[in-house]
């Protein structure tokens, strides 16, 4: 069962299974919030009584942009904690084999070292402006190595880095940096302007295709048996600038307009390099999506979708 089935890594997960991920003794179930609120004990109860499931990936939370986060740090905890108190006790109640939950690189101690690792997530607070979020997140950390010590649970929790693809929120204003980059070389095609981007362009990110991270939470929920989390990233030397990422933007939408960097606009964290040796001491050969590839098939997704996507 896939909480928060309906969103970016839920489609990805469902187009996946679909494709060639599913294996024959499998069924799976897909939900989302019109299925129940899972910030309801009663709705989660239900979907649990009703569907009995034995493996649970939890995608389903709270999530929003700087500003959400910045003005809203009450509702984003206290949402969260719900929603993930409500999963792990019910995967607890219902006997569950195996609950893998989706945390964040964002979730990470502000002042930190890098390339930050899976065992660096409690050494110091989060970035101020998003810390009702990471602690509601990180506690999903602590709880899963509780459940394992006294009531022997298989849960575990996925770190990725910023995921994009078909599916996303391209929302300019709300979304996250490719969506939203898309969505602006979209209009600036369209309406013969500029595509502007916001800030120098030179931070760097790890940025991993929803289809790619699919594949591998599919494999961490069959094979990776462990309460610690792994982060599901590319390598450290796939990090590349908000720049690259924009001019692939405009390669993959076919722009041949003018390119402006509005250096008035915030730059945000330079870097926050994520290491990935866990993930390839266990899958060493893995093949990432290059992101080229991966932004061409988002820019495709995107266009063929604009009337009704999130945006
Ligand atoms: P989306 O915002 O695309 O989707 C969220 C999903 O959660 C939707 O299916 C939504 O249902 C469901 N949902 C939200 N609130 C509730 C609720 N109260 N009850 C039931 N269902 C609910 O999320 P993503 O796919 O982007 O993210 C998946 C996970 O990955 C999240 O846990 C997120 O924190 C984490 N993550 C995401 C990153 C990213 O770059 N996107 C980066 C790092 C971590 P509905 O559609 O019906 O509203």
């Amino acid at each position: 069962m896939v909480t928060g089935g309906s969103g970016l890594v839920g489609a990805a997960i469902r187009e996946y299974v679909e494709g060639t991920g599913a294996l024959e003794n499998e069924s799976w179930i897909y939900l989302n919030s019109k299925e129940g609120d899972l910030r309801n004990r009663a709705d989660t109860e239900k979907i649990f009584a009703k569907y009995q499931p034995t493996h649970v990936i939890h995608l389903a939370a709270k999530v929003g942009g700087l500003f959400a986060n910045m003005a809203q740090k009450v509702e984003f905890f206290r949402e969260n904690i719900l929603i993930n108190d409500n999963i792990m006790e019910c995967s607890r109640i219902y006997k569950v084999e195996k609950l893998v939950s989706f945390l964040s690189t964002c979730i990470f101690p502000d002042k930190t070292t890098y390339p930050i690792d899976e065992t660096m997530l409690h050494d110091g607070p989060p970035h101020p402006s998003n810390e009702g979020y990471a602690y509601a997140k990180r506690l999903i950390d602590t709880m899963n190595r509780a459940y394992a010590e006294e009531y022997g649970c298989n849960f575990t929790s996925i770190i990725p880095t910023n995921i994009y693809g078909p599916h996303d929120n391209f929302s300019i204003q709300n979304g996250h940096v490719i969506p939203g980059l898309i969505h602006k070389c979209y209009l600036a095609k369209k309406d013969n302007t500029p595509f502007t981007i916001w800030g120098s362009g030179t931070p760097l990110r790890q940025f991993v295709y929803s289809r790619d991270l699919a594949e591998l939470t599919v494999w961490v929920m069959r094979e990776y048996h462990d309460p610690t989390p792994i982060t599901l990233s590319v390598d450290e030397e796939e990090e590349v600038s908000i720049k690259d990422v924009a001019l692939a933007v405009a390669k993959a939408m076919q722009f041949d307009g003018q390119i402006v960097f509005d250096t008035s606009k915030a730059d945000g964290q330079f870097k926050k390099t994520a290491c990935n040796k866990k993930l390839r001491s266990l899958k060493a050969d893995y093949e990432f999506t290059s992101m080229p590839d991966g932004i061409q098939q988002s820019v495709d997704w995107f266009v063929a979708n604009y009337d009704s996507c999130r945006k």
